[in-house]
């Protein structure tokens, strides 16, 4: 029997795979696509990574031991994984963005910089500061380079003994009794001591046993032309604005010419992942140009590339970790609202310790579904 089976090799899987394995455990990673693929949520060539976290200052411990994490596969793997650029914040000073960036700055000691509108517009000429709004800067942040993450993660964990068997559809597991937890997969049934279930949008279906409602939405994101403005070389950051109404827009610098925006949040409900409309929406496009036009110079030409990602919402937005409370064999990492990537390395780890009943280096016990009460 397998030591340990994960379920979905994508941003979080991919990265479990590979701390279980560098264990030198038995393991065997499953999915339903070949990853890293489009088909789930982690593409698109780019995610945010930031410190000062303003959805919740718990999380940057968590944060500390992911940047340590990506760093190491990345000096593991001889490439550049991650792209320190900087992250301009910008919102209302009774938003959720800025006071929530304030507060985990204090309570962690992070470095924020600050700017009247006069030492805004002369060190961020791409950036437009809406009257009555306010900045911050956090050097320590930036973005990943999302597919190739996963690739490192899964070519490690193979270089460690990890095996992966790609276009198999998991349709549901099993407690079979004290270490022992059965899989049935398309390709016929499989057993594991211990089960890691990190399936991304699928997670409705997988682990239904959490009874915590989750919500697919469709997430649309945008390539278009842009000046050497908004150029990385030029030094333009990743940027996360907060408008008045409580619409969040963030984007990437430009890479070759083309600089990725979207929204965030604010998408219609998927009910099948495996029926998400990929075409474009005109109506969505117009929306995002409508941000760009009033809050950016120098982007929002030639619309260059379109895609269509899956965001899994839980009802407050933060993620889904821990023990099944159906089996204690079993651990997962779902429901990461639009946010998670940036923790993969990190959660893989916690998983692979969480299999082992090991400490977690940095907490997770903050993410436990049990804070719904169900
Ligand atoms: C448009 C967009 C922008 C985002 N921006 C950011 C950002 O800037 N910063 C950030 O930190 N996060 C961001 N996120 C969120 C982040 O990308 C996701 O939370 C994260 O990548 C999800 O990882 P995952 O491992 O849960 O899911 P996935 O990477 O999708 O992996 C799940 C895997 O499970 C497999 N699977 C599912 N069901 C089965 C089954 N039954 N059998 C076999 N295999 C199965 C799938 O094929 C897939 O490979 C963004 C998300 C989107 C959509």
């Amino acid at each position: 029997m397998l030591d340990a089976l994960v379920v979905g090799a994508g941003g979080v899987g991919s990265a479990a795979l590979y701390h279980l394995a560098r264990r030198g455990l038995s393991v065997r990673g499953v999915d339903r696509f070949a990853p890293p693929h489009d088909w789930g949520s982690s593409h698109g060539d780019t995610r945010v990574i930031r410190l000062a976290y303003f959805e919740h200052p718990d999380y940057v411990p968590l944060l500390r031991r992911a940047y340590a994490l990506w760093e190491e596969l990345a000096q593991a793997t001889r490439q550049e994984l991650y792209v320190e650029c900087g992250a301009l914040q910008v919102g209302p000073p009774q938003g959720a963005l800025l006071p929530g960036l304030d507060k985990a700055a204090a309570e962690h000691d992070l470095v924020l910089e600050r700017f009247d509108a006069t030492s805004f517009a002369a060190r961020w000429p791409g950036f437009v500061l809406p009257e009555g709004a306010e900045a911050r800067f956090e050097q320590r942040a930036g973005f990943l380079r999302v597919e190739d993450c996963i690739a490192a993660h899964l070519q490690l964990a193979q270089a460690a003994g990890a095996e992966l068997v790609t276009d198999t559809v998991v349709s549901g597991w099993q407690r079979r009794g004290p270490d022992h937890v059965e899989v049935e997969t398309s390709a016929g049934i499989l057993a594991a001591r211990r089960l890691i279930v990190t399936p991304g949008a699928w997670a409705p279906g997988l682990l239904a046993g959490l009874k915590v409602p989750l919500r697919v939405t469709r997430q649309a994101l945008f390539w278009f032309e842009a000046e050497e403005l908004q150029a990385r070389a030029g030094g333009a950051p990743v940027y996360f604005y907060e408008l008045g109404d409580g619409r969040f827009y963030y984007g990437f610098p430009a890479e070759g010419g083309a600089a990725k925006a979207a929204r965030h949040y604010g998408g219609s409900e998927v009910a099948d992942p495996l029926a998400l409309d990929r075409e474009l929406r005109p109506a969505e496009e117009a929306d995002l140009r409508a941000f760009l036009s009033g809050h950016l110079r120098g982007v929002g030409g030639a619309r260059l590339r379109h895609a269509v990602c899956m965001y899994t919402n839980t009802p407050d937005e933060n993620f889904l970790v821990g023990r099944h409370p159906d089996a204690g064999e079993v651990v997962f990492a779902a429901g990461l609202s639009g946010h998670g990537f940036k923790f993969a390395s990190a959660l893989g780890e916690a998983l692979a310790a969480l299999a082992t009943d090991e400490e977690t280096p940095a907490s997770v016990a903050f993410l436990s579904p049990t804070r719904f009460g169900y």
